[in-house]
């Protein structure tokens, strides 16, 4: 097991992630495109997260954002803003779909159209991902190890 080395001074270290699900949430995760939920959708991606990006540059925090591609490229301002802010942008499938019934081509397709979304706005293939829905098909794992990411959350 490895060690943390924490800074003089200090005693623990707390991990904090942000799920930036905006709209994706409702409609890929819930199948709840009632205007009621859309309305949250935005007012996260338009009021909460600049909040959020407020309160990380106030304490000088670096975080990852873990962003579906459907909030990309439905929010493409705000998300520029997070990425220039140099905050980490992690995938987090691309309509925060439930892997589990979809079928390995389609969770395959799905995985490169976040890709594409990321390298259209930000020029970047992410890293690090967190599984939408958080949850596992049966071949999530594999085609996250084939896709390349260093890590999963
Ligand atoms: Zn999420």
């Amino acid at each position: 097991m490895g060690h943390l080395k924490l800074p003089e001074g200090r005693k623990i270290a707390v991990n904090l992630g942000v799920d930036f699900d905006a709209q994706s949430l409702w409609l890929g995760g819930f199948n709840r495109p009632s205007p009621s939920f859309m309305s949250r959708g935005e007012f996260g991606a338009e009021v909460g997260t600049p909040r959020l990006l407020a309160l990380f540059r106030k304490h000088d925090i670096r975080m990852t954002f873990f962003t579906p591609g459907h909030t990309v490229d439905t929010f493409p301002a705000i998300n520029r803003k997070v990425f220039d802010a140099g905050h980490e942008i992690a995938r987090h499938g691309y309509h925060h779909e439930n892997p589990t019934p979809i079928g390995r081509d389609t969770e395959r397709r799905l995985i490169d159209l976040a890709f594409a979304t990321y390298q259209k706005h930000f020029g970047t293939r992410p890293t690090g991902c967190r599984s939408p829905y958080w949850d596992y098909s049966e071949n999530t794992l594999d085609l996250i190890e084939e896709a390349g990411f260093l890590y999963d959350s």
